[in-house]
């Protein structure tokens, strides 16, 4: 109480509906997605989103799908990202040196394409670009909060920034968007399920020495899942996943053994891996919180769940969670943090959250059996799914989501 005292003879408190913790990915897209709304909306950022350092807009290549697509012109940066962006127009499933493999065309499905690669600094760049015209949404980067205490009336809390002195702030609700490691679930006392998949994810740019037709290739190893994702203006992304002792190993070696490694992985179907960017690392966890809604608290993104990257799925999620979020807080007529809100969102996102997590991390146990029996039946099953059409069909709708009520924003529709 003292504490509070002294913080409020320092300044006066700013009042705000919505605090947004985190403006990485998924926190940046949301608080574009309350611009102009009325909502008044604080965003509080470590990093700058063009340091080297920002974690959440770093070297790595981002798949949306189409509904992440619509979702970013409904919030007005797909213009800023058209140009950067490769259509995925092709899928090829593989598993090293086994017989089945799946192949998916965007065209056979009557779409243009099935998502797009684009950089995750590009995204960033468009996101904060949008900010900065944003109205009703106030910034501060890079800063830290101190002292957040939430209670049932709302958040409280000290932000301090390098361009300004501390800031005392009270909002009606707090949203997390910090991520895996979130600091506001713990302070709201919610805890996460975190299992350890054994797994490091290297992330990396290739050249090849022919063009990509807009293929992206995942590939089972004996050494864990290779991502192979086109790039605009030529080149791929590429994301493969190892036990920590063999990605140590990987990431000490030379770029050009390095790219000899990939090659003999992945095979040559994208050509001659002939020059390599900057490796970067992930420790791959699935984390996954107990509960999405505290009193006066969401989580969102990362900080809900993170998953592994083999399907693409995290950022997809974790923007619908954004989207749907920004939809009710829009439509609130009165308390933009009242109980009931909070709850019928969370239940609204359930089953979405639900499926993906649960198809991705059944992925990663799938083709991370070496067990015969069971490579036998996953290799039957990427035939099988190679020869049915009603399935490719029903993987294609996977973009809109796995359940329950897709935003408005993912629908091509306004917010509200
Ligand atoms: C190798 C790899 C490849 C991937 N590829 C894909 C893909 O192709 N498609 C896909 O959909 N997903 C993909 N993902 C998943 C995707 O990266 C995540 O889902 C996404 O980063 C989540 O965004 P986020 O904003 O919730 O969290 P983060 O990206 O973790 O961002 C959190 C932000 O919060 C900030 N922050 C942290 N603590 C605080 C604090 N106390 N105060 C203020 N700010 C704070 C951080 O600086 C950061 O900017 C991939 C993940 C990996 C590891």
């Amino acid at each position: 109480m003292a504490d509070l005292i002294e913080r409020r003879a320092r300044g006066a408190t700013r009042e705000f509906d919505v605090a947004v913790i985190g403006g990485g990915l998924v926190g940046a897209s949301f608080a574009l997605g309350l611009s102009g709304t009325g909502v008044r909306v604080l965003l509080v950022e470590t990093v700058a989103p063009d340091s080297a350092a920002q974690p959440s807009f770093d070297e790595r290549t981002t798949a949306l799908g189409n509904a992440s697509r619509r979702i970013f012109q409904g919030l007005g940066i797909w213009d800023r990202l058209a140009p950067e962006a490769a259509e995925i127009r092709a899928i090829h499933v593989s598993d090293a040196g086994r017989f089945g493999c799946a192949r998916l065309s965007a065209s056979e499905q009557g779409i243009e394409a099935f998502g797009y690669v684009i950089p995750n600094r590009v995204i960033g760049a468009a996101l904060w670009r949008g900010l900065a015209a944003a109205h009703g949404v106030e910034s501060r980067v890079p800063a830290r909060i101190e002292n957040l205490a939430i209670t049932g009336e709302g958040a409280e809390f000290t932000v301090v920034s390098e361009s300004g002195g501390p800031e005392h702030v009270r909002s009606r609700l707090v949203v997390a968007a910090d991520g895996a490691h979130s600091l506001v679930r713990t302070a709201a006392g919610i805890e996460a399920d975190v299992e350890d998949y054994d797994q490091v994810a290297i992330a990396a740019p290739v050249v090849t020495d022919r063009p990509h037709d807009g293929t992206a290739y995942e590939r089972f190893t004996p050494s864990g899942p290779v991502a192979v994702l086109p790039l605009h203006g030529g080149g791929y992304g590429t994301v493969w996943a190892s036990a920590p002792g063999r990605a140590a190993e990987l990431l000490a070696l030379s770029d050009a053994a390095y790219l000899g490694e990939l090659q003999e992985r992945f095979g040559w179907r994208a050509g001659r891996f002939v020059r390599l960017g900057r490796r970067a690392s992930y420790p791959l966890k699935l984390a996954r919180a107990c509960a999405t809604v505290a009193p006066r608290t969401v989580l969102i993104g990362n900080a809900a769940q993170a998953l592994h990257p083999i399907a693409g799925q995290g950022f997809n999620l974790g923007l619908r969670d954004a989207a749907l979020l920004a939809e009710f807080i829009a439509g609130a007529t009165d308390d933009v943090g009242a109980p009931a809100l909070l709850q019928r969102f969370s239940e609204a996102r359930a089953l979405d959250r639900g499926g993906v997590v649960r198809f991705t991390d059944s992925l990663v146990r799938l083709f991370g059996s070496r067990i015969p029996g069971v490579s036998l039946l996953r290799n039957l099953g990427l035939l099988v799914f190679d020869l049915s059409p009603p399935a490719k069909r029903e993987l294609a709708r996977v973009s809109l989501g796995f359940g329950g009520p897709a935003p408005r924003l993912a629908r091509g529709l306004p917010l509200k």
